[in-house]
């Protein structure tokens, strides 16, 4: 969703300092969340193991710095093996979890972008954040951040010490570090006398910074683009072709997973902050008469943790007792829809194996959310950094369409069908060719393609100039105004009755961050070994898990067990299931430990009984109990496990156990 960062407070009455609570507490070592928070006992990066997690991540190649051996890049990371077998498997999920469960149409567009698009879209004029500089070293920091953690310095070093009044005073500024315009935040730079974080030098006055990449499209250097900030233009600009696909009927919704690029002032904190990363955006349009979503009564007897705008202001946790249908209701969530794809998004998250109690779906301040924007709710995920969120769920109302339906003069408009008719009138521009051809000579085609274009809004703004002017007036044709006689164009209204009604569509988007969702599951699936903790292993969902089968044979160099191995292998593969042979001359209980630092949920030994009794051992990542199972049985029972048709509790009821390691 364009954020339009700073333009927000721009076009919003700023949230006075006042308009918070009291006793409003903010965590220290919380980065990214500038909203009230509960203290927790335990420091967060404790509690989600974050050095051990980031340790296991690069030691593996889940992921890496990119461009490493040139000492690495800010903001940019690589996906490993493993990285990238977990991200595409999420990707497969979210697709079946929303584009096949819900219909949705699935594009893949350009991810470079002419400047026109993004000047109407407005990321050109406003995707902002304020830069400062350190005014010694150069170094840019985000003001917003540097604020913030200079504020947690301060309240962690002398916090005791101060007065409740001014402790109060700069958890309130902290809360709202992001929405303060330029000059408040310059103004608080100051009186707060923040330095430069890695130096201590001064900081130079706040600039805003556009945080889109450009570049020039062709080798002339005259088309400026830039690269995507976010997928979802690249729906909106087609949404005339995919009505057209859906025969004209709404509501329908169109989905993209691609890069998205933005040039972070200040990246960090591993996948959370970077500068090109995965989105998985939806864009549900419907008629902004009818909200009301057709799948909603399987969702409204659920309950989700909603931590509405209210309940931030008076710092109450969130409400989890209200069902869904309820919170539609009581207006807390704005429509059926937005409330329909918040619940269908808290049931990936679950899929994703992260837990409930981790989740919540915090509501835009009002001084957060753009001017456009009826309601929006992000879902958040708790995290070694704090609360962040992963999801942006907002109603954009008609905003985009409406944008690129004016720029280009197209009809970006569906239609609804009415019970009783109504008078509609058509506007027709009959230019006199020859007339006007006399008069305009060549601009008499570009007026007369103009003219063409135009859509019934514009048309009727025509012909009202047509009736105020007396004998000229302009048009203005978009690269020039051009001055036209009343008796070279003739206009006419055309009326009659019709049953269908056109009206700019409504937005409603909920838009992933696929990266910082593939942190969350790293830090909620690392878990250790309660026996011996130095064994640590990752309890992916097996549906994202990378790989889902180490086959281990015990014997190596032996024509039998290879025969074994690669037939087991090839079998598996046919069924699409990725394994990995582990062949080493490690011990199995080394090989196992290896295979659990990787996620991969079952382990397959081939050992001497394979050969004699045609028999293998099964193993499960979580129990590490083991099963003796006929190498006949193995490869279906590997797929059931994957496809959920059989647990792992079926698997240790039907076969005989073999040994825990
Ligand atoms: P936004 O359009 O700003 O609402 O962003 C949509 C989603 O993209 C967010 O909910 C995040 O999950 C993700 N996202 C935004 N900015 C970044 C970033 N710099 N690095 C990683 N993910 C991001």
């Amino acid at each position: 969703m364009l954020n339009l960062r700073r333009t927000l407070t721009k076009t919003l009455p700023f949230l006075r300092l006042t308009s918070l609570p009291q006793n409003l507490f903010l965590p220290f070592s919380t980065p990214f969340c500038t909203k009230p928070q509960v203290p927790r006992p335990e420091p967060l990066d404790q509690k989600y193991n974050r050095r051990e997690v980031e340790d296991l991540l690069k030691r593996k190649f889940f992921l890496a710095q990119s461009f490493e051996i040139y000492g690495g890049v800010a903001g940019l990371y690589d996906f490993g093996p493993l990285g990238a077998g977990l991200k595409n498997e999420v990707e497969q999920m979210w697709r079946r979890h929303f584009v096949l469960e819900e219909d949705m149409l699935e594009v893949s567009c350009s991810t470079l972008t002419p400047e026109e698009v993004l000047r109407t879209s407005g990321h050109v004029e406003k995707f902002e954040d304020f830069m400062v500089k350190d005014v010694v070293s150069g170094q840019c920091y985000r003001a917003d951040k540097i604020l913030e953690d200079h504020i947690d310095k301060v309240l962690q070093k002398r916090g005791t010490k101060m007065e409740e009044e001014e402790v109060e005073r700069l958890q309130k500024i902290r809360a709202q570090a992001d929405s303060f315009d330029r000059n408040e935040i310059a103004e608080i730079l100051k009186e707060l006398k923040v330095k430069a974080p890695d130096t201590g030098n001064p900081i130079s006055d706040p600039v805003p910074f556009n945080l889109m990449f450009s570049t020039q499209i062709g080798p002339s250097g005259s088309s400026k683009g830039y690269f995507r900030p976010e997928t979802a233009q690249s729906i909106f600009v087609n949404f005339k072709r995919l009505l057209e696909f859906n025969n004209g009927r709404l509501p329908f919704a169109s989905a993209q997973i691609g890069l998205g690029f933005r040039n972070e002032i200040s990246p960090r904190a591993g996948l959370l902050r970077v500068r090109e990363f995965t989105m998985a955006e939806i864009e549900h349009f419907c008629d902004p008469l009818n909200k009301n979503h057709h799948k909603f009564s399987l969702v409204k007897d659920k309950t989700l943790p909603l931590l509405s705008k209210e309940r931030q202001l008076i710092l109450e946790d969130p409400t989890t007792d209200l069902t869904v249908g309820e919170a539609v209701e009581q207006g807390i969530i704005n429509n059926q829809t937005l409330a329909y794809f918040m619940t269908r998004t808290f049931l990936f998250f679950e899929k994703c194996g992260i837990p409930r109690s981790a989740i919540r779906f915090r509501q835009h301040l009002d001084t957060e959310m753009a001017h456009y924007a009826s309601d929006c709710w992000d879902a958040e995920i708790e995290t070694s950094y704090g609360w962040i969120e992963i999801v942006g769920h907002a109603d954009r109302s008609c905003y985009d369409l409406e944008s690129h339906s004016k720029h280009t003069n197209t009809e970006l408009l569906g239609s609804r069908l009415l019970e009783s008719p109504i008078e509609v009138s058509t506007t027709y521009i009959l230019p006199d060719k020859r007339k006007l051809g006399r008069a305009l000579k060549s601009d008499c085609k570009l007026l007369c393609d103009y003219l063409d274009s135009l859509s019934e809004e514009q048309k009727q703004i025509i012909h009202k100039q047509y009736d105020q002017a007396e004998n000229e007036f302009e048009i203005d044709i978009g690269s020039k105004k051009i001055t036209v006689s009343k008796d070279t164009i003739e206009i006419k209204i055309d009326k009659k009755m019709s049953m269908e009604e056109k009206f700019a569509p409504h937005v409603i988007e909920p838009s992933f961050g696929i990266g910082r969702l593939c942190h969350c599951i790293f830090e909620h699936c690392y878990h250790k070994r309660e026996q011996d903790e130095a064994r640590k292993y990752f309890k992916f969902p097996i549906t994202i898990a990378p790989i889902k089968v180490s086959i281990l044979p015990l014997i190596s160099n032996c024509e039998e067990h290879n025969t074994f191995v690669l037939k087991l292998k090839s079998d598996l593969n046919s069924l699409g299931i990725s394994s990995k042979i582990d062949e080493s001359s490690q011990t199995i209980g080394r090989r196992y430990s290896r295979a659990d630092e990787c996620g991969i949920p079952f382990a397959i030994t081939i050992d001497n009984e394979t050969v004699i009794e045609s028999v293998v051992t099964l193993r499960e990542i979580q129990s590490t109990s083991q099963v003796s199972i006929p190498i006949s049985k193995v490869v279906d029972t590997v797929k059931d496990l994957c496809e959920g048709r059989l647990s792992w509790e079926n698997i240790i009821d039907t076969y005989p156990s073999f040994r825990n390691d």
